[in-house]
């Protein structure tokens, strides 16, 4: 018997569990149960599964019923003539959809030309084994699987126009694309999306190296793109506080704090604000800023102190911009929370012209950095004149083995030159031989090479390069957002080292490998000033070796077990080592310090 599973508990059994599972795909086909039931039986494990819920990702295939597809050209040209629809199809049993569970027990032909007896289903276009994003890479047949998945995600952090109303809405730290274009070569499933969709340029590459600037990943960008606005995009990061109300009909204040307030800091921070305790728009402000004056009163407070002085010293609660940010205001909302308590929101947005290390993608997952921003008359030039908009190193293409990267150049250099689109759609795309023999009607050599002069020296390359146009992404990792330096500042109070992450203004490590570097210089100084900086006295008795404590009003330190003749010494430790005896102690071991005189045998 064959223990059948109805959205995963046990409903009974069943004597054949390929025999029951051909009645229930039958009568789905037929319209007797529901088309949303999905089965799979396993053998395996002896157990046949159905599935009818919401959570499950469906896609729909052409039934093939003994090695023949149920669709035929009657209905394609019904559906031509808008006389069938897609939910006909359905309910014919033409189509079904199956979910990832039922995809165990089918055999997919990816085209009508492969069909065998064994086949139960027919792909409707191999390109819906793609999810949408996938589906958005031209020529993606040509790639290994594993570039595709990365093409994917690269796409997803594209920075693009991601919506039209972005005037009237305060999203979390966001970016935004001034000139998105259309992809010149484009897989179908584009126009399916829009043209609003478009989260790149296309630009004209040529693949050659620089000088190194551009090795590894690293990209060379020409000066005179950035400066016509090439990926040129806005960061928008919202700042928000809210009026509080507290026990005891405290407030806070939005206003300008007055200055013998707790945690005030210096004049100049609160120079943006107006009467209202607020900044206005237009204003150009940098990281510290105060754009929002706000004070609280001060909370935890005994029944005793409310009435001391105490209460009346607020503390400075004011939203300052970030840490290692700049921009302009761009809008001011006054509004109210859910709770309703007056809300302050302020936009700030900051324009982002690409720099050396912003990343860079094409959709095949050909990301890099920008390793240099080469000044155009540097910049290589084709015998007509044209400068490539970027310099892509060639070894990246033979490590990862991106096909499509070099196809798309050839069909985008096709496209620019023809004024037309190319459909790279995967599978399905204008072949690779006919973009060529239409790049050498155009006038070009068939491969895509061109004779290039060197910028600095005039002197023509040697080879032969090859130049293109292929649709790029200016992804979201910035280094704006990234870019932190510190000198000194705050510690953490437990461990007395440097806090850690940029919001805080933390301190770098300075680890093991930037050791290696300073003791390779030579420079022992450096490193006995960065190694030992947390330095901290510690009293030992000589006695026991615990850790003694010292007595302020008798003025030395004490073993307070040994009692007050124990002598004791004072040793110089690292605070994180005084830390770890502390910790030791506080899950009950006792640690000794057995201590030997420096100098003597
Ligand atoms: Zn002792």
């Amino acid at each position: 018997m064959v223990d059948v599973f109805m959205n995963g508990a046990l409903s009974g059994q069943v004597s054949s569990g390929s025999k029951f599972m051909e009645q229930v795909i039958a009568s789905r086909r037929k319209g007797t149960i529901s088309k949303v039931l999905n089965i799979r039986y396993c053998k395996a494990e002896d157990k046949i599964e159905i599935s009818t819920s919401k959570d499950r990702l469906r896609r729909p295939v052409i039934v093939i019923k003994e090695g023949v597809p149920q669709i035929t050209k009657e209905h394609i040209k019904q559906l031509k003539e808008n006389k069938l629809t897609w939910s006909d199809l359905i309910k014919k049993g033409v189509i079904e959809y199956i979910d990832a569970a039922e995809e165990e027990n089918t055999y997919i032909a990816l085209y009508d030309k492969d069909i065998t007896k064994e086949h139960t289903h027919l792909e409707i276009n191999p390109l819906t084994m793609f999810g949408s994003n996938t589906s958005l890479v031209p020529y993606a047949n040509f790639n290994q699987s594993s570039r595709l998945n990365s093409g994917m995600k690269n796409q997803r952090q594209g920075i693009s126009l991601y919506a039209l109303n972005y005037l009237n809405r305060l999203d979390t730290n966001m970016n935004l694309l001034h000139q998105p274009q259309k992809p010149i070569v484009k897989s179908f499933t584009q126009d399916i999306f829009g043209d609003l969709l478009a989260g790149g340029q296309n630009m004209t590459i040529a693949v050659l190296n620089y000088e190194g600037y551009n090795m590894e990943d690293a990209i060379v960008i020409n000066k005179a793109s950035l400066d016509r606005g090439y990926s040129r995009s806005t960061h928008f990061r919202p700042y928000t506080t809210e009026k509080l109300r507290y026990a005891g009909g405290q407030v806070d204040k939005i206003t300008i704090p007055d200055k013998d307030i707790q945690g005030y800091t210096v004049e100049e921070d609160y120079r943006f604000l107006e009467e209202d305790g607020i900044t206005y728009p237009e204003v150009d402000v940098k990281g510290g800023d105060v754009i929002i004056g706000k004070t609280s009163p001060p909370r935890f407070l005994s029944k005793l102190e409310s009435f001391s002085a105490m209460a009346n010293t607020r503390k400075d609660t004011s939203v300052r911009v970030k840490f290692g940010e700049k921009g302009t205001v761009s809008k001011i909302l006054l509004t109210e929370s859910e709770d309703g308590n007056p809300l302050v929101q302020i936009e700030v947005r900051d324009s982002r012209i690409p720099t050396n290390g912003d990343k860079f993608s094409s959709r095949h997952a050909q990301k890099g950095v920008i390793g240099l921003i080469a000044n155009s008359e540097d910049i290589p030039f084709t015998a007509s004149g044209i400068q490539p908009d970027m310099l892509f190193a060639p070894y990246g293409v033979s490590k990862r083995m991106t096909v499509s990267h070099l196809i798309e150049t050839l069909g985008g250099k096709v496209a620019a030159l023809a004024g037309r689109y190319v459909d790279g759609t995967a599978f399905d795309s204008e072949t690779y031989g006919d973009l060529r023999e239409e790049l050498l009607k155009l006038g070009f050599k068939d491969d895509g090479t061109e004779t290039l002069y060197d910028g600095r020296t005039g002197k023509q390359y040697k080879a032969k390069i090859f130049v293109g146009s292929i649709y790029y992404m200016r992804l979201k990792y910035q280094v704006a957002d990234k870019l932190q330096a510190r000198a000194r500042g705050r510690v953490a109070l437990l461990t007395r080292q440097p806090t850690a992450g940029k919001a805080v203004e933390g301190g770098l490590r300075f680890g093991e490998m930037e050791k290696e570097t300073l003791v390779g210089h030579g420079a022992s100084l450096l490193m006995k000033e960065r190694f030992d900086s947390d330095k901290t006295h510690v009293y030992v008795c000589d006695r026991c070796g615990a850790m003694a404590t010292y007595d302020y009003y008798k003025n030395k330190a004490i073993c307070i077990p040994c009692g007050e003749k124990a002598k004791t010494s004072t040793i110089e430790v690292s605070y994180a080592f005084k830390l770890f005896l502390d910790e030791l102690m506080s899950i009950g071991i006792r640690p000794r310090l057995h201590l030997k005189d420096k100098y003597s045998q």
